[in-house]
């Protein structure tokens, strides 16, 4: 057996990162990027206002209060991507709504809420006093020209999008987004709507896979199931392996298994047949098919299937989108319940459900269901994976660490690389700073 860590740094040193492309905003949620991205115009484009009111002279309206107001010509009415055509005067306002932008003369804006209109709306009753630059948000404001937006090595998140969109581009260039093939191996295994025989079961593991697929943000191709049969394993790879970036498949790896599988991709490939010191998820095949396309012979058992999912191949794949963060942070909670083990040379990966305390306010974990490797209903009830080093487990109200599989990455170590890329990336783009506000 081989320590976790052995294998997957020997993975993470062999996976290749994808080469970097252009792609329309709508696709590139959960993309990294590859260049810096800096405003090239001011956001916003101009000095606007905040709030709807009206646009003032500040100095005229000195001394106002509700209970002595100040009484201003209304001239103008400015709604939002209007451009001001007349300039406040002395003794005069415009009435300007959110985001439009502020006329020449004006140097503050009144919040409706502080004003009263007379007549025909022609005069506003002022009832407090503005300071020069009150609600109006300046040019560049947000981001001056120059100013970084995001470095690269950003992971494409909602806000990113609207950002980018803001800088005026319809496109972005980002490592490609990884096209991953996944095929169940076994004779054993019947889709849905056939009827089963003594001796066969449904297949747990594509929709399961595909989706851990889709969700660490690749494309899942599906490619069925994988009777046992040489030509049809070996073409179906062979197809993968030229279509695809990557390639998951499940079954037929395990210890004293003479599968296909095994067969095809002794021959096919320069494989590692490992044997782990987890459990579950002890074997695993990793090797790299003909063009650099790296396969994960995942076990059959669709929990050890799932885990092993998480520890080797989401890890790859992130590698591969060239996230700098590839792991699913780890936090140390409390044990609900002893949590016992044996010594077994191995590393436990229990699945567990978290909870908040609400006494203490602290999480603790508690089993989430029977612990056998094909017990995938306590792996959907489970938040994460309680690990358990080798030796006797841990007792009710110590500590255990939780593999968090409902959070996306960890921020430990390279969040640090990422905010130092960041203030370099910040100074570099200063000396670019035109200074342009409005
Ligand atoms: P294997 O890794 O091929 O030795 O399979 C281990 C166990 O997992 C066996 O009980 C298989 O029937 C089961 N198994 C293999 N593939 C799947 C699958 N796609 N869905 C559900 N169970 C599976
Ligand atoms: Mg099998």
């Amino acid at each position: 057996m081989i320590p976790l860590e052995e294998a997957q740094n020997s993975i993470l040193a062999t996976v290749p990162r994808l080469p970097a492309t252009s792609v329309a905003l709508a696709e590139a949620l959960g993309l990294v990027t590859v260049e810096d991205l800096a405003a090239t115009e001011p956001i916003p484009p101009f000095a606007n206002t905040g709030v709807d009111g009206y646009a003032v002279r500040a100095g005229d309206t000195a001394g106002a209060t509700p209970d002595s107001p100040v009484r201003l010509r209304v001239v103008d009415e400015l709604p939002a991507g209007k451009a001001p055509s007349v300039p406040v005067g002395p003794g005069e306002a415009i009435r300007i709504m959110t985001g439009a932008p502020t006329p020449e003369g004006a140097d503050a804006i009144v919040m409706v809420e502080d004003t009263a209109t007379e007549g025909d709306r022609d005069v506003v009753v002022i009832s407090k006093e503005a300071r020069p630059g009150d609600h109006i948000r300046p040019a560049g404001g947000d981001l001056a020209v120059g100013d970084a937006a995001f470095p690269a090595g950003s992971v494409l998140g909602p806000a990113h999008l609207g950002v980018v969109n803001s800088l005026g581009h319809s496109a972005v260039n980002v490592v490609r987004r990884p096209r991953v093939a996944v095929m169940s191996t076994g004779d054993e295994l019947v889709p849905p709507g056939e009827p089963l025989a003594i001796g066969q079961i449904r297949d747990s593991n594509r929709p399961m896979l595909m989706a851990l697929v889709t969700q660490a943000g690749c494309e899942a191709v599906d490619f069925g199931i994988g009777v046992d049969d040489e030509a049809v394993i070996t073409e179906r790879l062979e197809k993968a392996a030229s279509s695809c970036d990557a390639v998951v498949t499940s079954g037929g790896v395990s210890m004293g298994d003479y599968d296909v599988i095994k067969i095809v991709l002794s021959r096919m490939a320069d494989m590692n047949w490992w044997q782990i010191a987890i459990r579950p998820a002890k074997p695993l095949a990793f090797g790299m098919l003909p063009g650099g396309v790296p396969i994960f012979g995942l076990p059959g058992n669709p929990v050890s299937s799932h885990v092993s999912f998480e520890l080797f191949a989401r890890p790859a794949l992130l590698q591969m989108m060239g996230h700098s963060r590839r792991f699913r942070p780890v936090t140390p909670v409390i044990a609900a319940h002893d949590m016992r083990r044996r010594v077994d040379g191995k590393l436990h990966l229990d699945r567990v459900t978290l909870r908040r305390d609400e006494t203490s306010g602290q999480l603790t974990a508690a089993s989430a269901g029977g612990q056998a490797s094909n017990v995938l209903s306590a792996m959907a009830a489970s938040d994460g994976l309680a690990l358990l080093p080798d030796g006797e487990g841990v007792a009710a109200g110590e500590m255990v660490d939780v593999m968090r599989l409902d959070l996306p990455a960890d921020h430990s170590t390279t969040s640090r690389r990422l905010r130092r890329r960041l203030l370099l990336f910040r100074r570099s783009h200063s000396s670019l700073r035109s200074g342009f506000v409005g």
